[in-house]
């Protein structure tokens, strides 16, 4: 780690952190100097286990350190408050998405980082997938014509080590649409380069979810260009495969294996000269991630998925949540 490497602060003792952040954080160049956990011995023995130098329970205690940037990954009930406090403390907020349970918290987040002068993005990995950004590129560049319909497949099986508060908890912000749709709405918005307009939903208790939890999701998105979305997100589905097509009026793009967390998958573009596959450049898509964020708060660009682009996924779920719930077509308000 170099002289001017970011220093962070993680918020939660989570799996996502410890499976992929902090080694992402410091394979991008940061340093991972303390860990937050509402548990002292958890956060004790997670920090140990990490490599992490420090961990604390004190929110204010992780704030008042020397630390520029915070990664937070608690339950999404927890990222508003958390986020104004870092933003008060002048920290900059690399926080996982949902990025609240309301529209209007979410705003509220974004105004803050913005009225504290820090950087804030929302870690939507899949954006910064190879699949997929070869996929943008290909469309921008008018490979495939113009787009007509998407299809998105993010039906997974949740493993038994999460099968916790996502499956049992409405008050951290349960439910496969919170969970996996917000991160098609921003895949597909990347991807297409198209805002959502509105959403029809159907979402199915399969089970594995406690009564009144969605584990499975289908439904339909119309964008403002005339394009047609279809996504199908479940928790509940052991075998089958992850993928998103984009059809347009000159060619077909065919990923498989993208909706994931690993830099895996392919593109096949199949159009009238034939069929060939696209080439991926593979990286890490968490590594990526990071690495923006810095880049952005040396005053390098902007993080791969901003504030807002939190907001615009977010608007897009809770809009397939209230279809699901009314039956009825359900237009995607962003506020912005
Ligand atoms: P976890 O379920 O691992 O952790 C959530 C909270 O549960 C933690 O903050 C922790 O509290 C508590 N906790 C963790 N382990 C235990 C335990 N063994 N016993 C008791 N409590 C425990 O969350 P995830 O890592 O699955 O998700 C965290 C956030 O990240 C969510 O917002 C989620 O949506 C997002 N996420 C994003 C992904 C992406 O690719 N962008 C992928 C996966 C998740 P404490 O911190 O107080 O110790």
């Amino acid at each position: 780690m170099g002289a001017n490497a970011v220093r962070w602060g993680v918020i939660g003792a989570t799996t996502i952190a410890k499976e992929w952040m902090i080694g992402a954080i410091r394979e991008a160049g940061g340093e991972v100097v303390s860990v937050m956990s509402s548990d002292a011995a958890r956060g004790k023995a997670y920090a140990k286990e990490n490599g992490i130098g420090k961990s604390t329970t004190s929110l204010s205690r992780l704030l008042g350190s020397d630390i520029d940037a915070v990664y937070i990954a608690t339950t999404n009930d927890k990222h508003k408050a958390q986020t104004l406090a870092a933003a008060k403390a002048g920290k900059h907020v690399l926080c996982e998405k949902p990025l609240a349970l309301k529209l209007a918290d979410a705003h509220t987040m974004v105004a803050a980082c913005k009225a504290a002068g820090v950087v804030m993005g929302t870690n939507h990995h899949l954006r910064n997938a190879g699949t997929h950004r070869a996929m943008r590129e290909a469309i921008a560049s008018g490979k495939i014509g113009k787009p007509l319909f998407a299809r998105v497949f993010h039906a997974v099986f949740l493993p038994p080590h999460l099968q916790g508060w996502r499956i049992k908890d409405a008050k951290s912000g349960s439910g496969v649409i919170m969970d996996i749709t917000v991160h098609d709405a921003d895949t597909l918005r990347f991807v297409l380069g198209d805002e959502p307009v509105s959403v029809t939903a159907m979402t199915q208790e399969g089970g594995m979810g406690a009564k009144g939890i969605e584990d499975g999701v289908m439904g339909t998105v119309r964008f403002r260009s005339g394009a047609l979305a279809q996504f199908h997100d479940a928790f509940t589905t052991r075998y089958a495969t992850t993928g998103f097509e984009v059809h347009g009026s000159d060619g077909s793009l065919i990923a498989t294996n993208c909706m994931t967390q690993r830099p895996v998958g392919e593109v096949v573009l199949r159009n009238a000269s034939g069929e060939h596959q696209l080439e991926i450049d593979h990286g890490n898509l968490y590594v990526r991630s990071v690495g923006a964020f810095q880049a952005a708060i040396a005053g390098k660009g902007q993080p791969a998925a901003t504030g807002e682009d939190g907001i615009r996924s977010m608007a897009l779920a809770l809009a397939a949540l209230k279809s699901a719930k009314t039956g009825r077509d359900v237009a995607v308000e962003t506020g912005l």
